[in-house]
């Protein structure tokens, strides 16, 4: 038999497979390798990532292969962690080893570029080969290995696919993963500190005396902070640090992106209100699963409350996490953890660059930081002993993913928690129907701040029938007297106005004036938007643009009436209307990059704005003290989307962007104009009163058997050949009805909705239909899809692709 050693491994690969494989270790890398760590393992013709799941003896009477590398040396993940990835492959129907890829972070996935290598026979045979061939070879000789990908980008186009397969299999190229390492690293600055005060009467220069000035009583300050002051400052303090004054050491640094250092804070005295809550939460913490609601209107010291339980949880020597929604920039939230933990924090968001991502993730990973705060991907942090998961918003729809694997981070919270045996809090001042209901049904402990901690009132919200108005004509039908009236006397007393349009660009509805058509996408089901600055039209979901001097493709008309309006056309309106004030827009088109946005949000911290128009990008998260006056100009905008969510996302919507208003010393006043002033959304948002909403949205949901009353999988089908893409949602649809028919009686009953076209049937050149299904039990849908997996349809065709979307939140 020869010696056996018995190591073997378990892996899941990153490609879309479903299902676990078992490879031997060989006995030089048997002793490192550990369950968590990546692997390079052969898989059919390729060698790709597989992640290590466990760790075996024998390999089950299986002929194995062996693993090439291990791409670690410590493990990326806690295995306790597996049981967690497992249960989302499960739950959201996807791969397991897509599941792990999405969870690390991007730099590490970076590493599965395949390389073409010229081999050695390559090499020599360079005078017998097609010209085809031996231009390729020279290009890839003269640049070193090179990424598929990139050959086909560069210069080949797809058919070199087909060439480099044919080299491959004839010996003259090889094909390998290049392993990467990202080099980029924390920000770190130079800090000054003073270590031996010149002795009296030392002779020095003024500049000199004034650095030392600002060091005394041991304060440490940046050099980049003494350098504003001080142009010379970073010569002098390298130069008085080789005289044994100062000490000069690198730190990391977490800056707020408004420019503002974290100052770190003391917790205050928890008001009686929040003493009960975090008491509650206490007293179970560490035994076992437990689940909590808190609701309460901003300002009501949740965020302390989250943060003094974090506390508690570090104390106890456990982790936290905590999920915020993803915001283009660091919260406020985000900001205050920052100035409570300090470096005990690791922080996962998309404004960090790769390199950052993969610092904080091995933080974390190595136990450095216990505390994680960051976006919908942070509920993925290795943490190894998460006793506390927080998520903030609960209700935010940007937990949800919508494309790849589409999960929830909030429902994982939930599992994550579950699984681990800790507490979960779901905090809002508007939670959601889903996590109220689960409330009212017993499932999670309800948690109350009723009072402002500092007894502000709620802004006074006016709701302004647009209905009146219609006949008006020009700016009044945009912006009614009443809100003009409001915003000019706000802007009389020197205060700040927030205008919201849920709504970008000039023009949002442009109609050729002779024959009525409108500008549609030539990719897409959509109307275009006129951006009037830019000088085009353009699709708003696959980015096309025109020109937009182009005459009328129907018609050939030049006249196109632009009708419909948006952010754009607002900021006009506001500074011909307002010609004293300075007027600024944020939405995608002017702050798309960070740096925009940056500058935008400084200018309204720092008053050289007065009125801030802008979309949902204002709505969140940011704190401006002097805003005293929100307009809405046109509350009713997301009502009438075809979702039965849409009551549920506008009252949200309202009531957060509301809640912009007096944040400061001063009460605020919101202005709404709305066609349906009696909608019960809007009369809740009015209120600022969810469970009004609830109890009034909770009926008509019971009706129609929606969520929370049943539950969701919509089948995704896609594809650009328009007739194969119905074809085959009708076959798959066929499949489902046909497993509902042989299951029939057994267990909960399962609905099946189409196939129909989607809300919009074309989307950047692919055609879409989908498949709702729909019924009491998730497993029992689940079920139902894990079979048709098994079964005779694919997934994943070539020319059509089905896509799982489990509790789906987006119908269109
Ligand atoms: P929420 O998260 O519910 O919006 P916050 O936690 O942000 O509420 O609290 C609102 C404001 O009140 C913040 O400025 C916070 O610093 C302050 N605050 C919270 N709790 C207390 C307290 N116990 N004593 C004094 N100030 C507090
Ligand atoms: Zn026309
Ligand atoms: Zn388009």
């Amino acid at each position: 038999m020869g010696m056996n050693y018995g190591n073997y491994i378990e892996v899941a690969v990153a490609l879309p497979v479903h299902g676990c494989y078992t490879y031997e270790v060989p006995e030089q890398l048997a002793p490192k390798a550990d369950v968590g760590m990546r692997a390079l393992v052969p898989f059919g013709r390729r060698r790709v990532t597989g992640y290590i799941l466990r760790k075996k003896n024998e390999s089950g009477g299986i002929k194995t292969k062996k693993i090439l590398d291990l791409l670690d040396e410590e493990p990326l993940f806690p295995g306790a962690m597996l049981p967690f990835f497992e249960w989302a492959a499960g739950y959201y129907i996807y791969p397991l080893g897509e599941v792990i890829k999405a969870a690390l972070p991007m730099g590490l996935t970076s590493h599965d570029v395949s390389v073409v290598k010229v081999t050695q026979k390559g090499e020599e045979s360079m005078d017998k080969l097609s010209p085809g061939e031996r231009d390729l070879l020279a290009h890839i000789r003269a640049e070193g290995p090179l990424p598929v990908k990139l050959l086909v980008k560069q210069r080949w186009g797809q058919g070199c696919l087909n060439l480099i397969r044919k080299m491959e299999t004839s010996g003259l190229v090889s094909r390998e993963f290049q392993l990467k390492k990202d080099g980029v690293r924390m920000k770190t600055q130079r800090f000054v500190r003073l270590v031996n005060p010149p002795e009296k009467g030392a002779r020095l220069s003024q500049k000199r005396k004034e650095i030392l000035k600002r060091l005394e009583h041991g304060r440490e300050i940046s050099v980049a902070a003494l350098k504003e002051e001080i142009p010379t400052a970073p010569v002098l303090v390298t130069a008085m640090a080789r005289a044994g004054l100062l000490e000069i050491s690198q730190r990391q640094v977490f800056r707020d992106p408004l420019g503002d250092p974290v100052t770190p804070d003391t917790p205050p005295t928890l008001t009686p209100e929040q003493e009960t809550v975090v008491a509650r939460v206490k007293e179970n913490m560490g035994k076992g699963f437990r689940r909590y609601l808190l609701s309460g209107v901003t300002g009501s010291g949740k965020t302390e409350v989250y943060m003094r339980l974090v506390q508690d949880a570090v104390d106890r020597g456990l982790g936290a996490i905590v999920l915020v929604p993803e915001i283009s920039l660091i919260s406020q939230t985000e900001r205050r953890f920052r100035a409570r933990f300090g470096k005990r924090i690791a922080v996962l968001h998309s404004g960090l660059s790769r390199g950052e991502l993969l610092d904080q993730w091995q933080r974390i990973a190595h136990n450095e930081a216990t505390i994680v705060i960051g976006a919908r991907s942070a509920i993925f942090a290795p943490v190894e002993k998460p006793g506390l998961i927080i998520v903030d918003e609960e209700h935010d729809t940007s937990y949800k993913q919508e494309t790849g694997f589409r999960y929830n981070a909030r429902d994982m919270a939930v599992v994550r928690a579950k699984i681990r045996g800790g507490s979960v809090i779901l905090g809002s001042a508007t939670p959601s129907v889903q996590s109220y209901f689960n409330t009212c049904q017993g499932k999670f402990e309800e948690l109350k701040l009723l009072k402002r901690v500092n007894q502000n009132p709620l802004p006074e919200i006016t709701l302004v029938d647009l209905k009146k108005y219609k006949d008006a004509r020009g700016w009044d039908r945009l912006v009614t007297p009443e809100l003009g009236g409001a915003i000019r006397n706000t802007l009389d007393r020197g205060e700040q106005v927030l205008i919201f349009l849920n709504r970008r660009g000039f023009a949002t509805f442009p109609v050729c004036e002779s024959c009525g058509e409108t500008m549609t996408c030539k990719n897409c089901d959509l109307t275009m938007t006129l951006h009037m600055g830019a000088g085009e039209f353009r699709c708003h979901l696959c980015g096309f643009s025109v020109p937009a001097n182009q005459a009328c493709p129907h018609c050939g008309s030049g006249r196109i009436k632009p009708l419909g309006f948006g952010t754009e056309k607002l900021e006009t309106v506001m500074k011909a209307r307002f010609p004293d004030a300075r007027v600024a827009r944020l939405d995608q088109d002017t702050g798309s990059r960070k740096g925009a946005t940056v500058s935008i949000l400084k200018k309204v911290k720092h008053r050289t704005v007065d009125i801030i128009v802008g979309t949902q990008m204002l709505a969140k998260g940011h704190d401006f003290p002097f805003i005293t006056l929100v307009g809405v100009i046109c509350a009713d905008l997301s009502l009438n989307f075809p979702d039965f969510r849409a009551g549920e996302r506008t009252f949200q919507l309202l009531a957060q962007v509301a809640g912009r208003a007096g944040r400061g010393k001063s009460t605020g006043r919101v202005i709404m104009q709305t066609f349906s002033p009696d909608h019960f959304s809007i009369e809740a948002s009015r209120k600022q009163d969810f469970v009004e909403f609830y109890n009034k949205e909770i009926p008509f949901r019971r009706e129609l058997g929606y969520p929370p009353f049943s539950r969701i999988i919509q089948l995704k089908i896609s594809g650009t050949d328009k007739d194969k893409v119905a074809g085959h949602a009708m076959a798959v649809g066929r499949l489902c009805q046909e497993w509902i028919d042989r299951h029939q009686g057994e267990g909960v009953p399962v609905q099946i909705l189409g196939p129909i076209e989607a809300g919009i049937p074309r989307i950047a050149l692919r055609y879409r239909w989908q498949i709702l299904l729909k019924g009491a039990s998730v497993a029992r849908l689940n079920a139902l899809v894990q079979a048709l997996i098994r079964g005779r349809i694919t997934f994943t065709r070539k020319d059509v692709r089905v896509a799982v979307d489990v509790d789906p939140y987006s119908m269109m």
